[in-house]
């Protein structure tokens, strides 16, 4: 095997470029993937647009890229869970493992956690990627690459679930249709829920949203999400909002949506910091409020409720482009929000598209 390979390599904001960098060396408890498909994720964008995102900041040339799948090619001398053959979805953030939030088991708390693609880490857009190997999870045969890609931003779904105590008992309202809240219902669906509402201004994304099992959909555009949600459920109301668009106006909005008793999960980041949210209604509803980042032991949970499910996760991929056409993905993604929800790409394209 070559000591080289191609990756995609941002310069600086709407600067990306295919190049001809040196191929990672597995240490002793990582293994080498060669990466078979990988995902374009929001904030792949915003560092491509803005050069940062909060207090990370693109200084150096930078690898983007974290949501993917690809085929164990090397391991070193002391990993045992995965073999060289192997296909695996790759969990792209490695926490130190020793301290209170990781021992806890809440590691997506962990301020030492090293996180694919966010500076100055180098992410996957690129043939192969070195990974510490307990953050490498095998498929099993029924599931494709791009469903273990998608376990990423499926696992944002899927803490959000957890945290929100979310069953088969709940109704929801999922609000804003990218490709977290698609990927929201189907974790909705993976937890028994039968009674799910989705809400987004994009029409494509509401009719993608029904095909994805939404029971209904509503256009915040066309009146009261409030009112829209009454007549949808026969009144009843939902007893979980999973808040994902960071729209302002809408995160105002749910104190007022959700039942008396209900629960607010916020996944999505709004632009500014303060939001006015009606605290004494929030008060006398008793409601739950939980914040969501990223998502702590997901994987092996997702892998074994997708791959006997019926939900099929990739209706969100609208576009699959080989790693060589990285700046027309990246544009189509960024430009299109009309048309495009999950852009696929495909290093290694020779051999497998
Ligand atoms: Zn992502
Ligand atoms: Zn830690």
């Amino acid at each position: 095997m070559s000591d080289k390979m191609m990756a995609a390599v941002l310069e600086k904001p709407f600067s990306i470029e295919i190049k001809t960098v040196n191929r990672p060396k597995p240490g002793p408890d990582e293994a080498l993937v060669k990466v078979h498909c990988i995902g374009v994720c929001g904030s792949d964008i915003h560092y491509y647009e803005h050069g940062k995102i909060g207090r990370y900041e693109v200084k150096s040339p930078i690898i983007l890229g974290h949501e993917l799948a690809g085929v164990v090619v090397e391991v070193g001398d002391q990993v045992t869970n995965v073999a060289v053959g192997d296909r695996v979805a790759v969990e792209p953030g490695v926490t130190c493992s020793r301290c209170d939030y990781c021992k806890s088991g809440r590691y997506n708390l962990c301020p030492d956690v090293v996180f694919m693609a966010t500076p100055p880490v180098d992410g996957a857009w690129a043939d192969y990627v070195a990974v510490r190997s307990d953050f490498l999870f095998p498929l099993p045969d029924e599931m494709s690459f791009e469903e273990g890609a998608l376990l990423e931003p499926l696992s944002v779904g899927f803490h959000a679930m957890r945290r929100g105590k979310v069953g088969p008992q709940d109704r929801l309202l999922v609000v804003g249709l990218g490709p977290i809240g698609l990927l929201a219902i189907q974790a909705a669906k993976l937890f028994g829920v039968t009674e799910i509402y989705a809400s987004d201004v994009v029409p494509f994304r509401r009719e993608l949203a029904l095909e994805m099992g939404a029971t209904g959909v509503i256009n915040p555009l066309e009146g009261g999400v409030a009112e829209q949600l009454a007549q949808l459920s026969g009144g009843k109301g939902v007893d979980v909002i999973i808040e994902t668009s960071g729209n302002a106006r809408a995160i105002s909005d749910t104190v007022h949506t959700v039942k008396r008793g209900g629960r607010i999960v916020f996944v999505g980041l709004p632009v500014t910091n303060e939001i006015p949210l009606d605290i004494p209604l929030l008060v006398d509803s008793e409601l739950d409020v939980y914040g969501i980042f990223r998502y702590a032991n997901t994987y092996p949970a997702a892998i074994q409720a997708l791959s006997k499910s019926p939900v099929d996760i990739r209706k969100v991929i609208t576009h699959k482009y080989p790693l060589e056409q990285i700046k027309e993905a990246v544009e189509v993604a960024r430009t299109q929000k009309d048309t495009s929800i999950k852009v696929m790409i495909y290093p290694n394209a020779g051999d497998i598209m």
